[in-house]
């Protein structure tokens, strides 16, 4: 079984500069950025540069390089949003991968919610 990736999701149109974003953090390869619709008053979507739908994709396929890189670059952004336990309140980070985990964008992100109390991890589907 191969992964299918759609070059046409909204976060390869981001990467390929056809949609703006408010970027908090750019490495060779890794994008984070504000998400449009933000859950928390922390709210940052953190994705890989390549082709990866889903983090159990990006997980088995991606380079050490890019997954040192994409790693990293989640624990910068916990620092400049002031959520990283040194000095912060702590944070959340999710991901989401296809039907079950509710997946709107098919481009593997983490996404990084903090600034609040964020309640219990899971609510009932509905
Ligand atoms: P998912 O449900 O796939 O884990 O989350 C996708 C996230 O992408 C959602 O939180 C949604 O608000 C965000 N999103 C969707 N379209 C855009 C966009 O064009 N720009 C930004 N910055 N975020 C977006």
């Amino acid at each position: 079984m191969t992964y299918d990736y759609d070059d046409t999701n909204i976060f390869a149109r981001i990467l390929r500069g056809e949609i703006p974003n408010k970027t908090v953090l750019e490495t060779d390869h890794t994008l984070a950025f504000e998400d449009i619709r933000p859950q928390a008053p922390v709210h940052v979507l953190v994705i890989p540069k390549g082709r990866y739908v889903s983090y159990d994709h990006f997980a088995r396929e991606a380079g050490a390089e890019e997954i040192v890189d994409f790693v990293r670059t989640v624990g910068e952004v916990c620092r400049i949003t002031g959520v990283a336990l040194d000095g912060g309140q702590g944070c959340r980070t999710i991901s989401n991968a296809g039907a079950h985990g509710v997946q709107e964008v098919p481009h593997m992100h983490v996404h990084v919610l903090g600034g609040r109390v964020l309640g219990r991890m899971l609510e009932p589907a509905d």
